[in-house]
């Protein structure tokens, strides 16, 4: 699939309020810093999509983009803050949850990881969570031109065994770079046959 247009279309922190629209949605999440911004400027081919939502104040909110006027795509607010407060934290888990539960548009959530760190708890428990609801994720391992091609397998490999505790299939994993579009093609290719399976 190529993207030919991505416009910014709404901020919200609740989901009742999202773009009363039953066009498929495709949902980013991931600790804060883990390159999504990035990465979903990198997928639109537009420097500053991303920016658009994320300037200060505008970070904690479910940010809707759509995409050749045929899906959006949603940028949730990172996790793992290291200065948000308990009360933040509980806030942010239950706007998003509710997000995540109840957009029956919502086919998939791609969950970003940091290919330079060993497998985070707080990634795992996501992954486990959205497992226990019953919402299709993917895999999305960023900043791989970072590491070399031997690192990167290597915890690739360590993510794969803490995965296997928990689960009796990987899901989709997808390796990318922001900074050489790596795995570009392959994620919205992605994108596309889940789109044209409902069709
Ligand atoms: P966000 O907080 O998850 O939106 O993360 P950003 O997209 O703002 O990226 C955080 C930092 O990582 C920035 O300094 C980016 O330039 C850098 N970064 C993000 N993706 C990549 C990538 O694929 N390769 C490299 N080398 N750096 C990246």
């Amino acid at each position: 699939m190529k993207i030919k247009k991505a416009e910014f279309v709404v901020s919200n922190t609740d989901h009742k309020l999202c773009p009363d629209d039953k066009r498929a949605e495709f949902a980013f999440i991931g600790r804060s810093n883990v390159g999504k911004s990035s990465l979903i400027n990198m997928l639109t081919g537009n420097k500053s999509l991303a920016k658009t939502s994320g300037r200060p104040g505008k970070t904690q909110l479910i940010n809707h983009f759509i995409i050749n006027d045929d899906w959006f795509l949603v940028d949730l607010p990172g996790y793992g803050y290291a200065k948000a407060s308990k009360v933040q934290r509980e806030k942010w888990e239950k706007f998003i949850a509710e997000y995540l539960t109840k957009r029956e548009q919502l086919l998939n959530i791609f969950v970003l990881l940091d290919s330079r760190l060993e497998p985070q708890k707080i990634d795992l428990e996501f992954m486990n969570w959205c497992g226990e609801k019953s919402l299709p994720f993917s895999m999305v391992f960023t900043k791989i031109d970072k590491l070399s091609s031997s690192a990167l397998q290597k915890n690739l490999t360590k993510y794969k065994k803490e995965m296997m505790k928990y689960w009796e299939a990987m899901p989709p994993v997808f390796t990318t770079s922001s900074d050489s579009a790596f795995g570009k093609e392959k994620l919205l290719n992605y994108i596309g046959q889940i789109i044209d399976a409902t069709k």
